[in-house]
Order: structure tokens, then sequence, then C-alpha cells
């Protein structure tokens, strides 16, 4: 048997970054930026009025003072002349501040009248102003790579990035195996159950930016395994789901291996998971995952999702670990690392009774994956341990 980490460092030896594209700015979120981006302008690009007021010299900001107003700044449309001594100019949020003016008085602390206007007592002491540049300047460069969030995708706008130069999304094929299966919607028979696992790894690896194809089910027969393959083509990645143990319907990695797999196969010392292929098929990374529902995702989030996140050139690491203390005592775990399903609770992790791995019911009700290392010793209530958000 081969460790968690061990496994991981052969199926990152499959996988390499994948090459980049340029998509509309609206359509780059969660995407992984692929180079550095840099500012085209700066922002703001003049120094411009932060508040609704008036625009003076800053040495003629004083209680009871008396300026002419002679002329308007609003956004867009700046104000051509020069504030001299005696002078305001009105202004407004996003406005130029004109030629002159060093200070925005809040219209709040001003008497109008006509074209005068007077200074109140205690006026607000800050400028009011955006100093040309203080968001960002030209060539200030977003770094990549980086997964856009919103606020990403805000900023890449304002620095006018009308298209983004961002990873392409790996392309998965999914393949459930097995007589019993049959898809979500369809009436099962009475020795059937509904493939559930292509669905759950889609949705996980979709959500790492992946592309995932769900291909019919394929049988537990040598000629449906081979249509199975064939319509995998085209993808940087495919995933098998079950038959991949010794049992006498387990014919995937035979298939694999007649098609032209490289295939390795691990005994990984986890729970749940343990047997997992692995090889590269036609220029695709191929990996075969247990079927066992719960097993089928927990490696999805341990080995696929690390594979993603390398295809998409984020590096080839493990998913992180968060740590959280425990609220129910954990008895000694044993040689293979246990993924155990958790509740995260006001007052710690408390880890599900049931852990069979059979239980997806169970999997949905957890939101962390408990991660107890080989052999870790029996734990007390409050002790530290590291999870996976699930
Ligand atoms: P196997 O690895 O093929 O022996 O499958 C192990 C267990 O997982 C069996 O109980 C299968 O019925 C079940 N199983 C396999 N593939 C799937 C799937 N795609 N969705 C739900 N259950 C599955
Ligand atoms: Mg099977």
């Amino acid at each position: 048997m081969i460790t968690v980490d061990e496994a991981l460092e052969k199926l990152f030896t499959l996988v390499a970054p994948l090459e980049s594209e340029e998509v509309p700015l609206a359509e780059a979120v969660g995407r992984v930026l692929a180079r550095d981006l840099a500012a085209r302008r700066d922002q703001p690009p003049f120094a411009a009025s932060a508040m609704d007021g008036y625009g003076v010299r800053e040495d003629e900001a004083q209680p009871g003072a008396r300026l002419k107003v002679i002329g308007e700044a609003a956004a867009g449309h700046g104000f051509d002349g020069v504030v001299n001594p005696g002078q305001a100019v009105r202004i407004f949020t996003g406005a130029p501040l004109p030629a002159g003016a060093s200070r925005v008085i809040i219209q709040e602390d001003v008497s109008r009248s006509g074209d005068q206007i007077t200074l109140n007592d205690n006026l607000d002491p800050k400028p009011h102003i955006r100093p040309k540049g203080c968001d960002f300047g030209v060539g200030e460069v977003m770094g990549a790579p980086r997964v856009l969030r919103p606020a990403d995708i805000a900023l890449l706008a304002s620095m006018n990035n009308a298209t983004v130069p961002v990873t392409r999304r790996p392309v998965v094929a999914l393949i459930s195996t097995g007589d019993e299966l049959v898809m979500p919607g369809e009436t099962p028979g009475p020795d059937q159950i509904i493939a559930s696992n292509t669905f759950g790894l889609k949705a996980l690896l979709e959500g790492l930016g992946a592309r995932a194809r769900i291909l019919p089910i394929a049988r537990d027969n040598i000629p449906s395994l081979e249509t199975a393959f064939g319509l995998a083509a085209g993808a940087d990645l495919v995933v098998t789901i079950g038959g991949a143990s010794v049992g006498d319907h387990d014919l995937v990695g035979q298939v694999a291996g007649q098609m032209g797999m490289d295939r390795a196969f691990y005994k990984v010392a986890m729970r749940p998971g343990k047997p997992l292929m692995a090889g590269r098929m036609n220029g695709a990374a191929m990996v075969g995952l247990p079927g066992n529902p719960v097993s089928a995702m927990v490696c999805g989030q341990v080995f696929l999702a690390p594979m993603i996140r390398a295809m998409l050139g984020l590096g080839a690491q493990r998913s992180s670990r968060l740590t959280a203390r425990l609220a129910a005592p954990l008895p000694q775990n044993g040689p293979r690392e246990h993924y155990m399903r958790a509740r995260l609770t006001p007052e710690g992790l408390v880890a599900e009774t049931r852990q069979d791995s059979s239980l997806l019911s169970v999997l949905a009700e957890a939101d962390a994956l408990l991660v107890r290392p080989v052999n870790d010793p029996a734990r007390a209530v409050g002790d530290k341990v590291e999870y996976l958000h699930f």
C-alpha cells in the first residue's frame, strides 16, 4: 500500500498545466488568470472630488471665508478654468479637481447665497480628494495564477481589460460502470440502483473550473467498456467509477489496458477509498475510482480536485486543510489515513457516528472531512485536528 501523498505525487505526473484562452471579462469569474495583467491606466486618472461640495484653495479654507462661485465641475465634465484667490467651484463626486483648488469643502459646511458662499464654523478637516492613481497606477499588475473572484473582475474592468487570458477548462469524462446502474429519472429494475457518483463528481469538478461530461453508463462487459472509453476521446482526464477492484466483474483495468493505458494500480492506505487505478491513455490522464458513493466523492476531493487545480495552472498541491478543535472524542486510528465525515458545530468538529462508505445521506449531512493521520492516537475533546471543507 502507498500513502495518500505518494498516490497524489503519482497522479500529478499524469497532468500538466493547460494552455490559455482569451475570454470576455463578463465570463471570466471563477476562471484562472493565466498571465499577469497590467493596468492600462491610472485610477482615478486625475485628482477627483470624493464628495459633493466646493473646490477651494487650501489656504482659504477658513471658517467665515467668503468666496465667489465661478463655475461647476461634475463627473464627466471638468471645469476648464483656474480657482484663484477668493474663488470656489461647485464640485460633485467623481469630478476632476480644477486647477488651483486643493481641497473640497462638503456642501453641508457651506452657506450659499447666489454665487457667494460662506464657509461655516467647524469645517470638516479632511480634503475629500482622491489623488490621481490612488487606487492603482498604470502598469500595476494583477498576478497570475489567480482564481478570479467578483472583486477581481471589477478591478480588471477598471483597469480597462475587456478580455482576460485564462487557463482553458480541463475536460473530464465521467464513466459509471456497473450492470446495476441506471440514470436518475429512469425506472430501475428490481436489482438496480441509481448512478449517483458521476453526478456528484461533475458538480465537484465543475465547481473547481472543469467541464465534466457524464458518459452513458458502461456495463460490466468488455464491449460496453470499450464503447465508453471510445466516447471519452478528447477529454483531458477520463474518470471511471467502480469496477476497479479484483471481483469477477471488475473489468475496467483489463479493458483500459487493452486500449493502450499504461496502467498502474495502487492500493492507497486510506479510508474510504483504497483501490485506485491511474495511467495515461491516448494522450489523456485516466483515473479509476472505487464505486462506493462516499469513496468516490472523497477520492474526488482528495485526488481529482488537486489534479484539476494542477491542470488549471494553480500548482501541484494537495487540497488545503483547515484546523478545528474536537467537540467529541475519537478512538485511535489504524494504518490507513481516514477521511471521516464530520460536522462543524459551534463547539467544534463532531465525527458522524455512521462512517460506512455507502451512505450518501451521511455525507450530505457532513460539512467536513476530518483527516485522521495513519496510526493517529485516540483524541480527546479540545484536541486540534485537520479537516477538508466539503
Ligand atoms: P464496484 O467498485 O463496482 O464494486 O462498486 C462498489 C459499490 O458501489 C457497489 O455497491 C456499486 O453498486 C456501487 N456503485 C458503483 N458505481 C456507482 C455509481 N456510479 N453510483 C452509485 N453507486 C455506484
Ligand atoms: Mg461494479
